[in-house]
Formats: structure tokens, sequence, C-alpha cells
């Protein structure tokens, strides 16, 4: 089975400054490094490296190539990312020395430039039984949700970055919504009830350190966490959806899939970095078993 995964491609500059710069202030980095990001390319490479076929629909500009060579070499399917005319999607963080506090400048550049007919030229290649995911950092989200429960896919939503009117539109569509605390509040705030009253059949809140809740059907389980040093907590959210969808496209049950995409993501967070440091599925298994 195929997970198609509607995400966005950015490349994540990382200055390494003395301090957040405050207004006005002119500051030299002391460095620079660049490497693959965005929440989408993040979850194409989990699922890739847990062992699914992944087709990322997106798109990147004229000097973006970089990131989906880099995507192909994850094991990923890039068959269905657009070069387009916009600047390739990217992230400036600054990361203070020290405490390692960031501030972010986001631009969607070429993630905001994928069009309904991209993503119907991509989903008219799709089987029952494939999985679509996507989250909130593209263009033409609704449309592809609304296609892809059409086909009878298995439609699953990454509610991140929020966006209330995006979630809201999505919610009729979904099978499964895979969210943080932050944005479960956000969400159940936005509705007016708990992201597990709203319908959708399974509902997966990640808690950080302290592990998940699953929702199935309003019912709740939960789940901890494999217990670690943290490193570098970015990209565990992200690394944990490519993981349980790769589970449940293999045939897991879903505290199976959760089980798995824990310990990849407890792994993830002993590692600095994003894409470029999730780990593939031969060290989950050794990891903690
Ligand atoms: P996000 O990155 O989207 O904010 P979370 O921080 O909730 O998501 O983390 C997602 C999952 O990653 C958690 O459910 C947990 O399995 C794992 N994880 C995150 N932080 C830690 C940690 N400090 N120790 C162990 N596992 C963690």
């Amino acid at each position: 089975m195929t997970i198609w995964n509607l995400g966005s491609i950015n490349a994540d500059h990382f200055y390494h400054v003395p301090h957040i710069p405050a207004p006005g202030e002119t500051l030299a980095c002391s460095s620079l490094r660049t490497g693959l990001g965005g929440k989408g390319a993040n979850m194409s490479v989990a699922a890739a490296r847990a062992g699914a076929h992944v087709a990322h629909i997106g798109a990147v500009g004229p000097e973006g190539g970089w990131a989906r060579d880099r995507l192909m070499e994850y094991g990923v399917d890039t068959r269905h990312i657009a070069q387009v005319a916009q600047p390739t999607g990217h992230a400036i963080i600054a990361v203070a020395d020290g405490d390692g506090e960031n501030t972010i400048l986001l631009f969607g550049g070429a993630n905001h430039a994928i069009d309904e007919a991209m993503v119907g030229a991509a989903l008219s290649s799709a089987s029952t039984g494939d999985t679509f995911l996507f989250q909130n950092e593209t263009s033409a989200q609704g449309y592809a949700a609304e296609t892809a429960a059409k086909l009878g896919l298995r439609v699953a939503y990454a509610a991140a970055p929020f966006d209330a009117a995006a979630a809201r539109a999505a919610l009729p569509f979904l099978d499964f919504l895979i969210l943080n605390e932050i944005e479960a509040e956000q969400l159940g705030a936005a509705v007016g009830k708990p992201v597990s009253e709203m319908g959708v059949t399974d509902v997966i809140v990640t808690l950080g350190g302290a592990g998940c809740d699953w929702y199935h059907r309003g019912e709740k389980q939960s789940f901890s966490a494999v217990p670690v040093t943290p490193v570098d907590t970015t990209g565990a959210g992200d690394t944990f959806t490519g993981y349980v969808l790769a589970g449940l496209d293999r045939g897991m049950s879903m505290a199976q899939g959760i089980s798995l995409a824990m310990r990849a993501a407890a792994l993830k967070v002993t590692r600095a970095g994003t894409a470029d440091v999730i780990p593939d599925l031969a060290e989950v298994e050794a990891f903690a078993s």
C-alpha cells in the first residue's frame, strides 16, 4: 500500500547567535547549518524509514532540486513533487548559544503553489487501502482531503501548525487525527468540544515526554513514552506520525503502531536535527527492545 503525503518541503537554516536579536539589532552569526525540514518532509522521511512506500505530493522552487534529491535518498517516492517558479519554502531559525532559545521565520513559498490539479493528478494513481496524510503547511488541503475520502483512502490529518479554519474544514473527511496537547486544546476551543468527541474514529493526542492518549470512537487508552534524556525534541511529533501510519499500513494494530512510533520518536529526541536524523526501522527495533 502507499502513503500519499501532501506536505511541505523546507530548507531549515539554523543560524547560531549569541542571543536572540532585539528589534532593530544587527547581529553576527557564529555558524549556519542548513538541513531538510518542513512537517511534510519530516513525516514522509519517517514513514519511508519505517519501511512504507511513501509518495510525497509537494512543490519546491527552481533552486530546490537538492531537497527533492534528499527525499529520494531517504526512500521517498518523489514523482509527485513539482518544481515551480516560487522559491522553496524555508525557515530562518535563530538559535541562541547557551540556552538554545530560538525564533523562527517561516516562508511558505512553493508549498503554497500546490494546486488542485497537481493533487488530483497524483491521487488518480491511488488505490483503496492506501493512506492519505496532510498537515497545515501547504495549499489545496481541503480539496485533497475531500478527494481522498471519496476515493476511499484512510484519511489522516496532523493538525499542525494549528489553523482553526483548516481543521474545521478537514474534520468531515477524517478517519484519523493526530495532534499534540496544545493543538488539541486549541481545536477543542475552536470547535466547542473535546477532540475525542468530534466524530473522528481514531484520535491521538501526543503528550511529549508523557506519551500519548488514543481515543477510538471516544474511548481512551493511554500510553507512556519511552524514557530518554532529550537532546532535541523538534520533529518528535512528525517522527511519531510517520511511524504510526507506516505501522498501520503494514497491518499492525493501533496499539502496536503507537508502541513502534513511541520508540522511534524517543530515539529521535536523543538526536539533534529533524529529517536528516530520523531513525530507520532497524535502529528503532534495536532501541529499547
Ligand atoms: P510535537 O513534536 O508535535 O509537539 P510531542 O512533543 O507531543 O509532539 O511528541 C510526540 C511524541 O514523541 C510523544 O508522544 C512521545 O512518544 C515522543 N516524545 C516527545 N518528547 C519526548 C521525550 N522527552 N521523551 C520521550 N519521548 C518523547
